[in-house]
């Protein structure tokens, strides 16, 4: 493996205390490992549950990466370890997903929903909790995957204490996120850092995409070594299907357009933008036309000032009795949602990677989205949708107008979007990519310790 020419010199001294287990291991030999000489690994998602419900409150994205990537290395014999924050006190500590892959929750701060902005101050409660548990279980996790900054935050602390190979997936870039709002919260320095730190003294950063690369080095660093390995999703649950079938089993028209939106209530997502467009769609018959929202939580939860905003908005605009809140659904059923949808919109104001892009791709529907972050690494224009501008209104309805209205060239984006994902984002296809990095970093590890950290 190369390290980027501008790999920092790190001269922080190697302790030598990995596990007798971890040095013996063969680690070509991974895939035919049998569960009892699985490789522990720890995938850590302080605020990303990889056991929770997606969509409601923060659970999104990350939430669904960890747990598919989990499971995905699980199968290729891995022990996953996930380790994430307890955030309800009737929660079980440790949940059982496959074999070898399980989630761990760790009691730091009260034992109650918390938002992401105000968990700094528990981390090293975390950390803690995390030492605590290796030692029970007399584990030590060489290598170590972080996921957003947060857990960043976790890893480097770990790492000052052992030999652990750190590996760091951003969700999110703070240096991005922050010109996209107006008031950055009082944490927005620390994260800041954070994000700087674990790209220089890191082991590799998992770049989800070609644009997040791009923005690494322009924003954040220019030292640290990368790989770009994508986000993925699971083709066996979402594939095309037949549209009718699931039009009747969601009770819509086979006559009605449908546009879809699926995704948390959060600004940033632009789901304004969406509305307004869709209130303005020229198409002749609109009273066929229907705006379906999936996603979102009470109206006590985090989210639900966002949602009412939205259902406000959608009243003063006219278009209440054409616009359906579905509510959060499970990927069981988000398959039939994009089946039955004409075209996917995705009109976030920043997306690093954006999971549900892929997916509606897979289930072959045409996706309209931000110009944005991965979407413009997912999303091919004219071949599996149309970019557009974040918050162009009048963008966003003339696409979503051409989509509705040509049906020749929609039928050749749907098969064309449908083959992209199978070829290129499935969570197998990412595990094994992980699989091999992941393989590739403990090797050098043990063979030349002092050439990973100080070349
Ligand atoms: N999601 C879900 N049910 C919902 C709404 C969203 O399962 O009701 C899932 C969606 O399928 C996707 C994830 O939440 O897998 C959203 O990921 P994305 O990367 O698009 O956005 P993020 O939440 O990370 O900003």
């Amino acid at each position: 493996m190369s390290k980027s020419n501008n790999q920092p010199l790190v001269s922080t001294i190697l302790q030598t205390n990995l596990q007798p287990t971890v040095s013996q291991t063969k680690f070509s030999d991974f895939a035919a490992s049998s569960p009892r000489s699985r490789q522990s690994i720890a995938l850590i998602s302080v605020h990303g549950d990889p056991a929770v419900e997606i969509g409601r409150e923060e659970a999104g994205g990350q939430n669904v990466y960890v747990r598919e990537v989990g499971e995905a290395l699980a199968k290729l014999g891995w022990q996953v370890d996930m380790f994430t924050r307890k955030s309800h006190a009737d929660q079980p500590k440790i949940v059982h997903h496959a074999p070898g892959c399980r989630t761990i929750r760790l009691t730091a701060g009260p034992e109650e929903f918390i938002a992401r902005d105000n968990l700094f101050q528990y981390l090293p409660e975390f950390v803690e909790a995390f030492q605590k548990f290796q030692t029970k279980e007399g584990t030590n996790y060489p290598l170590v995957h972080t996921n957003y900054w947060m857990s960043a935050w976790v890893g480097l602390q770990l790492k000052q204490r052992s030999n652990i190979q750190l590996i760091h997936t951003y969700h999110s870039l703070g240096a991005i996120k922050y010109k996209t709002v107006d008031h950055k919260p009082p944490i927005a320095h620390t994260r800041l850092q954070v994000e700087q730190a674990i790209l220089e003294s890191g082991d590799c950063v998992v770049s989800t995409s070609p644009q997040e690369l791009e923005h690494l080095r322009s924003l954040v660093s220019q030292d640290g070594y990368v790989e770009i390995i994508p986000c993925g999703t699971d083709i066996e649950r979402f594939h095309r299907q037949s549209r009718n079938d699931a039009r009747q089993q969601l009770g819509f028209k086979a006559d009605e357009s449908i546009v879809l939106y699926v995704g948390r209530f959060d600004p940033r997502k632009g789901i304004e933008t969406l509305v307004r467009a869709f209130a303005q769609l020229q198409t002749a018959d609109n009273i066929h036309q229907k705006l379906v929202i999936v996603g979102g939580s009470d109206p006590n939860n985090i989210d639900g000032q966002e949602r009412c905003r939205i259902e406000q908005l959608t009243q003063e605009l006219g278009i209440a009795d054409r616009t359906i809140f579905a509510g959060q659904i499970g990927h069981d059923r988000l398959p039939l949602y994009y089946t039955a949808a004409d075209v996917c919109v995705i009109p976030s104001h920043y997306e690093p990677f954006g999971l549900v892009a892929v997916e509606a791709m897979a289930c072959g529907t045409p996706v309209v989205a931000s110009d944005v972050g991965g979407l413009k690494f997912t999303v091919i224009p004219e071949e599996t949708g149309l970019l557009v501008p974040p918050q162009e209104v009048d963008g966003f309805a003339a696409a979503i107008d051409r989509l509705l209205t040509d049906d020749l060239w929609t039928q050749k984006l749907r098969r064309q979007a449908a083959a992209r994902v199978q070829q290129n984002f499935s969570w197998a296809g990412v595990g094994a990519q992980l699989s091999n990095l992941y393989r590739r970093m403990l090797a050098q590890s043990l063979s030349h310790p002092a050439l990973i950290k100080a070349s």
